[in-house]
């Protein structure tokens, strides 16, 4: 190569702007299995009915926790105190010191009481929470399992207590929530890219409404990645109403947040002894799962590839070295030969 070649080379290297390497990647392919996530709704249930402070909520708690570590996730319980009761949030990250930029939600508590039960006998019994919300457990759970090892580094998985309670003895609604958003640094805050709730997404005859509070470019994303996995008869393009639930808190902070919930109107086991395993579907747990993780693959692809990679900083240098430095060059040349060499 002559150094005129060599020139022209680094001339072009400079004038070419913004060069994009980065690959296309094809479609993830899912593999989230709705049957494995049936077993972990199920599993929860053996538990019995898990409200706030229960025993059985312990026994629960331990078994996810339990599930994410056997998975390879690291994971720490938020305890909080709420009207004299001890609550925890179980959050579960890949690896030690990981900064996860989405945050994947699902309350773990179930509700106290029956209260919309048809038989008025039965409303001061316990809910069993198949649906409400096993389910949304048991997808996290399921993938937990199958999301891709690089992209777990930046997946967050936070499931909340003390949900589920509101209007009875005092009690709020999406108390750990709110108390899992009080303790993030604005930092941290402005590191999430985006926050998805699942609430109730296993009801044998699921629909997913439009849930009218959640931010609407990110629900477009979900609805769009779940139509063209074909399944636009689940997740339909239909409003329906703004409900109080654990992606509130993210919202009033500022992160783009999106509640996936069978909500308009709820299904006909919602609040009633009738939401049990047997109302629920492995296949809607497996049409939930999978949107969800083409939508996380797509999502932390397309943040990493944001991010300048070693090639690109290098002819950003590059082009900095040689815009500043040959004009240097010239002049001392110049110089030299002109005045000096006289
Ligand atoms: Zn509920």
């Amino acid at each position: 190569m002559t150094k005129y070649t060599a020139t022209l080379l680094l001339i072009l290297l400079v004038i070419i702007p913004g060069t994009q390497i980065s690959p296309q990647q094809a479609r993830h392919d899912p593999v989230f299995d709705g049957d494995n996530a049936y077993d972990f709704l199920v599993d929860q249930c053996d538990f019995g009915p898990r409200p706030p402070g229960s025993e059985n909520l312990s026994l629960c708690r331990s078994y996810i926790a339990g599930s994410l570590e056997s998975l390879g996730w690291n994971t720490t319980l938020q305890n909080f105190t709420y009207l004299g009761v001890e609550c925890f949030n179980i959050i579960g990250r890949w690896g030690n010191d990981s900064e996860p930029r989405l945050t994947l939600g699902a309350h773990y508590d179930t509700r106290p009481l029956a209260d919309q039960d048809p038989f008025i006998g039965n409303r001061t019994l316990p809910v069993l929470g198949a649906n409400d919300a096993a389910s949304g457990v048991a997808v996290l759970l399921e993938l937990a399992r199958v999301l891709p090892e690089e992209i777990r580094v930046e997946v967050e998985l936070v499931f909340f207590d003390a949900e589920d309670s509101g209007g009875i003895s005092g009690w709020n609604w999406i108390v750990g929530s709110n108390y899992f958003v009080s303790q993030l640094s604005q930092d941290r805050i402005d590191s999430i890219s985006a926050m998805i709730l699942l609430d109730m997404v296993g009801d044998e005859n699921l629909v997913l409404q439009r849930e009218v509070s959640s931010t609407r470019s990110l629900q477009d994303t979900v609805w769009s990645v779940a139509a063209e996995l074909g399944y636009d008869d689940i997740f339909i393009d239909v409003l329906g109403r703004s409900i109080i639930d654990d992606h509130r808190p993210f919202l009033d902070v500022g992160i783009a947040s999106l509640d996936i919930i069978h909500h308009d109107p709820f299904p006909s086991s919602w609040h009633t002894t009738s939401d049990i395993p047997e109302r629920c579907s492995p296949d809607s747990l497996e049409v939930v799962g999978q949107a969800l993780e083409v939508f996380t693959v797509d999502h932390v692809r397309n943040l990493t590839a944001l991010q300048p990679d070693l090639f690109q900083i290098l002819i950003s240098a590059l082009r900095i070295i040689i815009v500043v430095g040959l004009p240097v060059v010239a002049v001392v040349v110049v110089v030299y030969y002109r005045f000096w060499k006289k």
